[in-house]
């Protein structure tokens, strides 16, 4: 970090305040109803430095849907166990499409742009059922450990209402498979992708989990090296050129920084060598992100010295 710890905490003071102007705008997600019932008048935002020190303001300990960040968590395992197999089965490119959208997968034999659209997420998520005997609930322990919050749950209601509006997320396994680019039966892998969805964690909770990301693979919690230095950083140019779906360049313009949004309005960014930061608010733009956690971000990256931006 540039200057004393007081600094960050002044920051997030002022980008709470200022945020909260924003509460209003935009709408909830209500492709299932167990998120269309969330109060869209929250704001959080949460710093989490490469020393392992936690600086919050508004409502960053209060639990909402991952949904999308987990895709990070997934990413992650299913490189430690298959390495750089893991790309003859997923792309690495920008889709510039919606994160939920079919219309690349029959062109591209079934092969998804990149892992941070629900396609690519769902070959991941395959991989995962294939090496792990309990998928969910290995999830589950994975974001606990890496966040030190031993209280982390699968929301049970929001799964439920996942797996009764899956039409779309089947109909895109199915394609896939129909590619052979899905091994595991789609019911499986469906559910171990909505339970990833479905964990709650709060923007503490995730800045703490995903640190590794900014502090060259290493993991606080675990007191351990989790990925190397170089997948980190391999990491991060996914997040910056894929993570926010198609509304990647404009949010590269506008924040400069690798992250990774959810349609339960959370949004992680790294600084990479310096920290991690999750800003979260229910109500989304059109891409299906959060409209406060985007400006709060924007605000963040205007307190950094420009050679953080982008390069970290
Ligand atoms: N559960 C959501 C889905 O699969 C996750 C999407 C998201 O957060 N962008 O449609």
């Amino acid at each position: 970090m540039t200057g004393a710890s007081d600094n960050v905490q002044a920051w997030l003071d002022e980008i709470n305040h200022a945020a909260r102007t924003r509460l209003g705008q935009g709408q909830v997600a209500d492709y299932i109803p167990a998120l269309a019932e969330r109060d869209a008048n929250r704001f959080g935002i949460a710093v989490c430095t490469n020393d392992g020190r936690v600086f919050a303001a508004g409502d960053a300990r209060m639990p909402f849907s991952v949904q999308s960040i987990s895709k990070i968590f997934l990413l992650t395992l299913a490189l430690q166990v298959y390495g750089n197999r893991l790309w003859e089965r997923v792309g690495m490119n920008p889709s510039g499409m919606p994160f939920n959208s079919l219309t690349q997968l029959e062109a591209e034999k079934g092969i998804p742009r990149n892992p941070f659209i629900n396609a690519g997420a769902l070959v991941v998520a395959d991989h995962f059922v294939s090496a792990y005997a309990t998928p969910a609930q290995h999830i589950q322990d994975v974001a606990r450990s890496l966040s030190g919050n031993a209280g982390i749950l699968i929301d049970q209601r929001v799964l439920a209402s996942e797996w009764k509006h899956r039409s779309r997320n089947a109909a895109t396994a199915y394609l896939m498979k129909s590619f052979g680019n899905i091994a595991n039966e789609v019911d499986d892998v469906l559910r171990a992708y909505f339970a990833c969805c479905a964990l709650e964690m709060s923007c503490v909770d995730l800045a703490r989990a995903l640190n590794y990301l900014a502090a060259g693979g290493y993991a606080h919690c675990l007191q351990q090296q989790l990925i190397a230095p170089d997948l980190a950083r391999r990491m991060n140019s996914l997040l910056f050129t894929s993570g926010m779906y198609d509304a990647a360049g404009e949010f590269a313009y506008r924040v400069g920084l690798p992250a990774k949004s959810g349609v339960g309005g959370g949004i992680v960014a790294v600084v990479p060598g310096r920290f991690s930061v999750c800003a979260w608010s229910p109500a989304l733009d059109r891409n299906g992100n959060s409209i406060a956690a985007q400006y709060a971000l924007e605000r963040l990256s205007d307190y950094l010295p420009s050679s953080a931006v982008v390069t970290g």
